[in-house]
């Protein structure tokens, strides 16, 4: 029997996380499928930002770098994520963006295994991580050299060579999930190093590095973590792998004595030795905000919730919308996916487009995906039944079929 709207209000009703949605500031009359791109803003944030502003640097100013803790913010903030990720307190910095951390850390593992000029990665990993290493690559003049290949061939090109394997872990088109463990020991059994981008599975999956022995990892601040537009980024190292670590960019926040003002540079102890120039103290304020709530909600609880979320949209989606021409994108099985759902279809940027106009706020990725996020922190169940029955009537009605669902804005 197809599901009705009251049997999905009573599971919001029996929903342990209920209470999460509230701690957030989210516009009436909207669905917002849009968690895994720009988390949306909670209301502890914009008090915490205020504070910071008027009275730490408004009243206190400079003094604030050490009677309000602003220099140990990088740090504090890593250690908050540190849990998500299954890391060790020291071993996470949160500090500029995933791009740049990306930069730094695979600089660093090249010069971790000297010898070895290749950098393997997925040819469908997201732009900026292969955009990195492949400026890189042309900065060290032709010494490196960056490889990439269907991630089913991947396993098999690991070899002697290889100074790195660098993956993301929830494919942002499909939501497909690499496996951590499985992925790491092989890289290992042949030497190489692997750097895992979490982009899109802090804050919306239990991860956990340290059991899975990775060496390096980076994610995003303003996805799951809720941290705001542009939020900084993280980077992890593990510790067994801190006394040998340079960063390729040697800046005075990462000297072991920055106000000592040497000449030259001496890089500090730990995870510190990763930071570059004065950290964003308004950015880092709202950030903290983000993870805070989501280690109260519980990252098991979280991914539970997303699975369940997932569940409910996938079988409304087969219940409603038969002869869509939907083509499910992601993996069927809930343990082998993201918190996100995607489904191809040929107008698939005309469909969202129309969806947006309704209140159904989703995304699209080139060539032919819907993406839609299933941020377990504030969607309700019932969010999902509307949503799918928007979806359901933008098809019946071909609303997508007008002119103005096609022009293309700049992001999409
Ligand atoms: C979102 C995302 C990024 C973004 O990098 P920025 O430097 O923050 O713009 C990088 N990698 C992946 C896999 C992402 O999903």
């Amino acid at each position: 029997m197809a599901i009705d709207r009251d049997e999905v209000r009573d599971l919001d009703e029996h929903d342990e996380l209920a209470w999460l949605r509230a701690e957030f500031t989210l516009p009436a009359g909207e669905i917002y499928l849009d968690g895994n791109s720009l988390g949306p803003l909670p209301k502890a944030t914009a008090k915490a930002v205020s504070d910071v502003v008027r009275r730490q640097w408004g009243r206190d100013l400079i003094r604030s770098w050490n009677t309000h803790h602003w220099l140990d913010l990088p740090l504090a903030v890593g250690n908050a994520i540190a849990p998500l990720i299954g890391a060790a307190p020291g071993e996470v910095v949160a500090a500029d963006s995933t791009s740049v951390n990306l930069f730094k850390l695979v600089a660093a593992a090249l010069r971790l295994r000297p010898g070895r000029p290749v950098v393997l990665s997925p040819s469908d990993n997201f732009s900026t991580d292969l955009y990195i290493v492949q400026g890189l690559a042309e900065l060290l003049g032709g010494t490196v050299e960056l490889r990439t290949m269907p991630t089913d061939d991947l396993a098999a090109a690991i070899d002697q060579r290889t100074a790195l394997v660098m993956l993301t872990q929830v494919d942002f088109r499909t939501g497909r999930l690499h496996e951590l463990a499985g992925w790491t020991r092989l890289a290992h059994r042949h030497g190489a190093l692997i750097l895992w981008d979490l982009a899109h599975s802090a804050g919306a999956l239990p991860v956990d590095l340290a059991a899975a022995g990775a060496d390096l990892a980076v994610g995003c601040g303003y996805k799951y973590l809720n941290g705001g537009p542009g939020a900084p980024a993280f980077a992890y190292v593990a510790a067994r792998h801190h006394d040998q670590l340079t960063s390729p960019l040697w800046g005075w926040m990462g000297h072991q004595a920055p106000f000592a003002f040497d000449q030259g540079f001496t890089p500090a102890a730990g995870i510190t030795r990763l930071l570059c120039g004065t950290p964003p103290i308004l950015g880092l304020t709202a950030l903290a905000c983000g993870v805070e709530l989501l280690r109260e909600a519980g990252i098991a609880n979280l991914r539970r919730k997303s699975i369940a979320l997932g569940e409910l949209f996938l079988r409304l989606v087969q219940e409603r919308c038969e002869g869509g021409d939907f083509e499910l994108a992601s993996p069927a099985d809930p343990e082998q996916r993201g918190s996100q759902l995607s489904l191809r279809h040929p107008q698939g940027y005309a469909i969202v487009q129309a969806l947006i106009a309704r209140g159904v706020i989703g995304d699209f990725r080139e060539p032919d995906i819907l993406r839609f996020g299933l941020a377990p922190a504030f969607l309700r169940y019932v969010d999902i039944f509307d949503a799918v029955a928007e979806l359901t009537a933008v098809m019946t009605e071909r609303a997508w079929d007008r002119p103005e669902c096609r022009e293309r804005a700049r992001v999409t």
